[in-house]
């Protein structure tokens, strides 16, 4: 069967171009966050960035209230507050730069030391099967708060990656942050 002329002007003339993408559904819901174009942007930044910094304010907070895993010289251990896994945490330098090559030799060799420390610590609390470690440079790869790097570590078990966030949008956690905390640091210490 073929599509006349006239069957087509009845249709209403989309307002944008296919090229939009406006009608490519993908499944996924949107969480809208605006406020965090002040990130992206970078247009936002107050005259002393570290006062909006989560990761500058966190070594002031008790181990309990900013989740802090382990204290080093110059960088800590925390659990992520938006874990992707139970055990997921972040190797964090005191110093607020953005970028890997900002550190010095010495804060990067307490971020390896750190990570490998947390690698083997989580494996001994929790036996994942496997990492994923990991820095998203910059806001355009993936970094939530851009301006203060940290190195990302994610306990992965075979399975996690299961239908509930892919049919259902849902990540599940077994296990409250708190609880995790303190599993980890108690084994941290040991
Ligand atoms: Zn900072």
């Amino acid at each position: 069967m073929s599509v006349s002329a006239t069957d087509v002007t009845d249709v209403p003339a989309p307002e944008l171009e296919p090229q939009d993408g406006v009608a490519i559904a993908d499944g996924l819901q949107r969480l809208w966050t605006p406020h965090r174009m002040a990130y992206i942007e970078g247009a936002a930044k107050p005259a002393h960035p570290e006062d909006d910094c989560p990761f500058c304010r966190i070594p002031s907070l008790s181990d309990e209230e900013g989740l802090v895993i382990a204290r080093g010289e110059r960088v800590y251990a925390v659990l992520n507050l938006f874990p992707y896994n139970p055990g997921h945490l972040l190797v964090v330098p005191y110093r607020h730069v953005p970028d890997y090559t900002d550190l010095d030799t010495d804060e990067v060799a307490e971020v390896a030391m750190f990570t490998r420390r947390a690698m083997a610590v989580v494996r001994a609390v929790s036996a994942p099967h496997g990492f994923n470690i990991g820095m998203n440079q910059g806001a355009v790869a993936g970094a939530g708060i851009a301006a203060h790097l940290h190195q990302h570590l994610v306990p992965r078990w075979g399975g996690d990656a299961n239908f509930m966030p892919v049919v259902g949008h849902t990540k599940v956690l077994p296990q409250l942050l708190g609880q995790t905390r303190k599993l980890i640091a108690d084994a941290w210490a040991r």
